[in-house]
């Protein structure tokens, strides 16, 4: 088929010295993959829209719709996931974060989407936060702390956090892949968040042998995975396990990481 002959409107429009100046002052970093896919803000009017255009600093977020947990899987250890888990987002969802989530009050509310290339948890106000005075730092602190119930990617924002509309395609990354919703959510309130905050903050030890494990106490010890062995909490920052000793909390999920190595923190 001959190449379609374009109109003489769009080369007129091609040529015209105002365009060309504005792709000039495009910056260099947008000839990356996906520089202008399309990103939901989790604060103020919950704009759509490319990054560069919604993105706003901590300090300017006035009002708060939500909280984000974004799960990617190239951070995480295919060792304790295994790696057929960890070959779609559709596959770690059903075989890891669905039981995840059934498991916690707070957690089981969040909405999931597929990214493409993750998945992210969102946990959507019933009502929204406004901020006034220093709140912006205070709710970014406490963003920051919910992401590490699950294994968060730790250099995502906190209040400021944009997600993937679904519908839309991620580009960031090849081969490029559809958003989709695998999970609907329910709103949370305020105080679920608080709490939520609260039990990853002081209480971590419960909080993820129940998310992981499932229980209090587990057979066999998945840290030595010995014979006879078994896991359970110990105190709010403790586990122990009689093979081998005391487990500091931060065990339960640092393992769960890729770059985890091996047995610091066991004691
Ligand atoms: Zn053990």
């Amino acid at each position: 088929m001959p190449k379609k002959k374009q109109p003489s409107v769009v080369k007129e429009i091609l040529s015209a010295p105002a365009l060309e100046n504005a792709v000039q002052t495009v910056p260099a970093e947008t000839n990356a993959a996906g520089w202008d896919d399309s990103r939901e803000a989790l604060f103020d009017s919950q704009a759509v829209g490319p990054a560069y255009e919604i993105a706003r600093p901590v300090e300017q977020v006035a009002c708060i719709r939500g909280f984000m947990i974004d799960l990617d899987l190239n951070i995480l250890n295919p060792d304790v996931l295994g790696a057929k888990a960890l070959t779609s987002s559709q596959a770690f969802y059903d075989q890891h974060v669905k039981v995840w989530l059934d498991r916690d009050p707070v957690l089981t509310k969040g909405e999931v989407r597929d990214t493409g290339h993750g998945l992210h948890i969102l946990l959507w106000l019933g009502q929204p936060i406004i901020c006034s005075g220093d709140d912006n730092r205070h709710w970014d602190n406490i963003a920051r702390g919910i992401r590490n119930a699950l294994p968060g990617d730790p250099k995502v924002n906190g209040i400021n956090a944009m997600t993937r509309p679904v519908g839309t395609t991620n580009n960031k990354e090849s081969p490029a892949a559809p958003v989709r919703c695998l999970r609907e959510g329910q709103p949370v309130t305020r105080e679920e968040i608080l709490d939520l905050n609260r039990r990853v903050s002081e209480e971590p030890a419960p909080l993820w042998m129940r998310l992981f494990n499932g229980a209090d106490r587990v057979t066999p010890c998945p840290v030595c995975k010995r014979e006879g062995s078994s896991l359970g909490v110990a105190g709010k920052w403790q586990c122990r396990c009689y093979k081998c000793g005391q487990v500091h909390a931060s065990v339960l999920i640092f393992r769960v990481f890729r770059y985890f190595s091996g047995r610091a923190g066991v004691v």
